[in-house]
């Protein structure tokens, strides 16, 4: 299966710099045979569309969405809005929604829901607290996370979706998850998918690595079985520095 790379700019770059970033990252030497993506804010997908011309790298994510079609939600944006920017991916359930919004789990599943519907790769994010490690409560987290967020998606779907585990106790803290324990959480979400959609189809869904990937730690990540990919927040907001992660994940 091929990589996955995505750059998470979070609440950064409007539509001024968000063109910038996609210029300056155009320039970059990138490695084949991988999948690059950038999860850009919902008012710089405009600009970062328009920056990426007929170009198909980076492809775009959104950080987001609503679960509705249309409908009285103010301030909210629906997966067939986010089709009309030529929108691949989009997160779910990031942790930092989770936290400071207090996205739930069923919300989380029907935003899946409503993006797979669309045509749009759901990039479900899931991943326990530093708190909840603490209590030993890891693994009991990440089963009903991933079960819950998988319960709503259509069997017979042609559209495929995606895991990024990301501990949330290294998530922009540069306390990177050791590798082989990345490899823990990824069987467990693995697992729980195969008792939902059944082995084959769980050994066909990228689950990617999120929490303090930089250029130093990425080839931990890539050469571990099971880390299909990376999320990546803080090393992604230089585009060259993020150009060197690409090449350094997947040398040529
Ligand atoms: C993220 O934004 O999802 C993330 C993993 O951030 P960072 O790489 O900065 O830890």
């Amino acid at each position: 299966m091929k990589t996955l790379l995505i750059a998470n700019w979070k609440m950064h770059y409007g539509p001024i710099k968000a063109g910038g970033w996609i210029r300056a990252f155009r320039r970059e030497r990138l490695p084949k045979d991988v999948d690059i993506a950038v999860a850009v804010p919902h008012v710089s997908l405009a600009a970062a569309r328009s920056s990426l011309g007929r170009a198909s790298i980076p492809a775009l994510c959104a950080q987001d969405v609503f679960w509705a079609d249309d409908g009285a939600f103010t301030g909210e944006i629906s997966a067939s809005m986010l089709t009309e920017f030529g929108v691949q991916y989009c997160l779910v359930g990031h942790s930092e929604r989770r936290i400071h919004l207090g996205e739930t789990d069923d919300m989380v599943a029907k935003k899946a829901a409503a993006l797979q519907k669309a045509g749009i790769i759901p990039v479900i994010c899931v991943g326990e607290t530093e708190q909840q490690q603490k209590r030993g409560e890891a693994l009991k987290v990440l089963r009903q996370q991933t079960a819950a967020a998988i319960s709503q998606l259509a069997a017979n779907s042609k559209t495929p979706f995606a895991f990024a585990y990301e501990p949330v106790w290294a998530i922009g803290t540069g306390k990177a998850c050791p590798a082989q324990k990345a490899k823990e959480a990824h069987e467990l979400i693995r697992g729980v998918m195969a008792k939902k959609i059944g082995e084959t189809a769980a050994q066909q869904v990228r689950i990617l690595y999120g929490g303090s990937v930089d250029v130093h730690n990425i080839v931990d990540y890539m050469t571990t079985t099971g880390v299909n990919g990376a999320l990546v927040g803080g090393a992604s907001l230089d585009p060259r520095v993020f150009g060197l992660l690409c090449r350094t994940a997947i040398p040529s």
